[in-house]
């Protein structure tokens, strides 16, 4: 890169920074409502909400009714964070670390004497006694939303989550990344003939998250192998594989003609129309080619959390809970199920997508739901999904926006989908962290998050 366009892209990388951090954020903070206002409602029942789950749209709801008069609000969540899941790729490719795209739930949602944040794994629902069941406890509720999200899914092949780990939790990231730095030292060490196997990286899965790692892969190689292991990059390869017969096939296929190509320039080799038929410790079988990789990175398929079982109905399509125009399950007025775990139809009957803003926007509408109902207002009637576009990213200033009929590509695209990112990013600390760290990676091709730590590779 010259140093005349070095200056206006760290310009524009600041201003992204600065309209981020100005913006808000995507999830808004709802301060606790006064002592006083809570003793004026004090003499109605309290309606004891319960939201499992606080991801997308489990926090867009908690959120929005934290500290509300009337309403006792628990939030369950496995874990202890809400995980910003797009940036995901980022931590498993040593550009970001942990602490940035992630926040504790305790942190995220303002202090209340009626908000109760439990860390604890559902195992079921019973609908009867209006009861969420999770590690022997049996949290009662009034009304409840479920909002777990999905799962990676093997199509059938469970043995091969072992052999081809997917991305969904920090734990897959920072495993992932161990696997990836690992595989480099050991290719460093190893004799010529065995770094062919070890340094192929066979990504399973040509959407959004398997185009992101493979272009962030292909970046590391090239940046980090040549300059630390002395190693050219292009010894590494880097091989995309598609059933279908294109990469990004939620986007229109001039989008993904253009990142099919941007990876192949980056490197990245593309099979598209090819199906996995078996992974075994070091070989991944593409039809007849056994293909030798040490590393196997599932990024295909996801079905929903098994809350279909949970509430005792049938599974729609991809495991999740099919829900009535209001989010509701049918039946059971007071259980809403959103986000990744619902099957929710969009205005031209399709089933929505299993995307962010899907799980947020249902997020608020369940909330102004109970909201209005609790004020005796009628509640809104259908959720109406506002679409309001699609990133997807390929490497540095390669990346595809698609906004109805107006789709960019390259830098444009890449910048906003950097700003887009840092907006939505939850927390003033994780928006200021990821802007430094990009600018900084930007202007010096530097991985920062490089550090080995614990866990063997396979190899
Ligand atoms: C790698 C990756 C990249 C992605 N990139 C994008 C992107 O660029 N743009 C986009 O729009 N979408 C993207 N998505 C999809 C997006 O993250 C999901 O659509 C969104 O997170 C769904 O929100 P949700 O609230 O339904 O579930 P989630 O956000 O997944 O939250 C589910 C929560 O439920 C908790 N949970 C699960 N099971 C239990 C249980 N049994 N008990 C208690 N808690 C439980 C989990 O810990 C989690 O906190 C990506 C997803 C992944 C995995």
């Amino acid at each position: 890169m010259s140093h005349s366009t070095t200056k206006p892209l760290l310009f524009a990388l600041a201003g992204a920074a600065v309209a981020g951090l100005l913006a808000g954020r995507g999830v808004p903070r709802i301060a606790p409502r006064p002592a006083k206002k809570q003793r004026r409602h004090s003499r109605r029942p309290v309606c004891r909400v319960v939201v499992v789950g606080a991801g997308f749209g489990g926090l867009a709801v908690a959120s929005r009714l934290v500290g509300r008069p009337g309403i006792h609000l628990t939030v369950i969540d496995a874990h202890n964070h809400h995980l910003f899941q797009p940036l995901l790729y980022q931590v498993a490719t040593a550009a970001l670390s942990p602490g940035d795209i992630a926040s504790p739930v305790r942190s995220i949602l303002p202090e209340s004497p009626s908000l109760h944040v439990m860390m604890a794994r559902v195992t079921g629902v019973d609908t009867g006694a209006q009861h969420v069941l999770c590690g022997g406890q049996a949290v009662p509720y009034d009304q409840l939303i479920i909002a777990t999200g999905s799962q990676p899914s093997y199509f059938g092949h469970a043995d091969w989550a072992e052999l081809a780990p997917s991305l969904k939790t920090l734990d897959d990231a920072l495993g992932l990344r161990q696997q990836i730095l690992h595989v480099f030292e050991q290719a460093s060490a190893a004799i010529p003939a065995d770094r062919g196997r070890l340094l192929t990286f066979v990504l399973i899965g040509g959407g959004p998250t398997g185009v992101e790692m493979a272009g962030s892969i292909a970046e590391l190689a090239r940046d980090v192998l040549a300059r630390d292991f002395n190693l050219p990059g292009a010894q590494a390869r880097i091989m995309l594989v598609e059933a279908g017969p294109r990469v990004l096939s939620a986007f229109t296929p001039d989008l993904s003609d253009y990142a099919a190509a941007a990876l192949r320039t980056m490197g990245v080799e593309i099979r598209t129309g090819t199906s996995v038929t078996g992974i075994e410790p070091g070989t991944v079988h593409l039809g007849d080619q056994a293909v030798a990789a040490a590393t196997v990175i599932w990024t295909a398929g996801t079905e929903a959390t098994p809350v279909a079982k949970w509430l005792g109905v049938a599974p729609a399509h991809g495991g999740r809970v099919a829900v009535g125009p209001d989010l509701r399950i049918p039946g059971h007025p007071e259980v809403a199920v959103i986000g990744d775990a619902a099957l929710a139809l969009g205005s031209d009957g399709k089933p929505l997508p299993g995307l962010a803003p899907v799980a947020k926007q249902q997020g608020s509408f369940v909330a102004r739901t109970i909201l209005r109902r609790l004020h005796g207002r009628r509640a809104p009637g259908a959720f109406m999904y506002r679409d309001y576009g699609a990133l997807a990213t390929i490497g540095r200033n390669k990346a595809v926006a698609e906004f109805g009929a107006v789709h960019v590509t390259g830098f444009p695209a890449w910048i906003t989908w950097a700003v887009a990112h840092i907006f939505f990013l939850i927390g003033f600390r994780n928006r200021v962290m990821v802007s430094a760290q990009w600018a900084f990676a930007y202007l010096t091709h530097e991985r920062g998050n490089r550090l080995l730590i614990g866990r063997e590779a396979r190899s």
